[in-house]
């Protein structure tokens, strides 16, 4: 992956259906308690699936920097 790239959750958006959980090819993300996050940073190829199959436009693959 590219470093420091990752999908953009906005939570306020999401409507914690899970979709992107199960589209994820790399269980980078997972649905915790306070909504899906990107779990596992390392693993996300930036494949755009999450983005593709939300619903809501709540995550995102927008390129922005994520300092970790
Ligand atoms: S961009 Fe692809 S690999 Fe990364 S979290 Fe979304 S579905 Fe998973
Ligand atoms: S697919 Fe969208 S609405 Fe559904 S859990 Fe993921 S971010 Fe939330």
């Amino acid at each position: 992956m590219m470093a420091g790239v990752l999908p953009q959750i906005d939570l306020m958006r999401c409507i914690l259906c899970g979709r992107c959980v199960q589209a994820c090819p790399t269980q980078a993300v997972e649905m915790l308690a306070n909504g899906p996050t990107i779990v596992r940073p390392d693993a996300c190829t930036y494949c755009t699936a999450c983005e593709a199959i939300c619903p809501v436009g709540a995550i995102t693959c927008t390129f922005e920097i994520v300092w970790k």
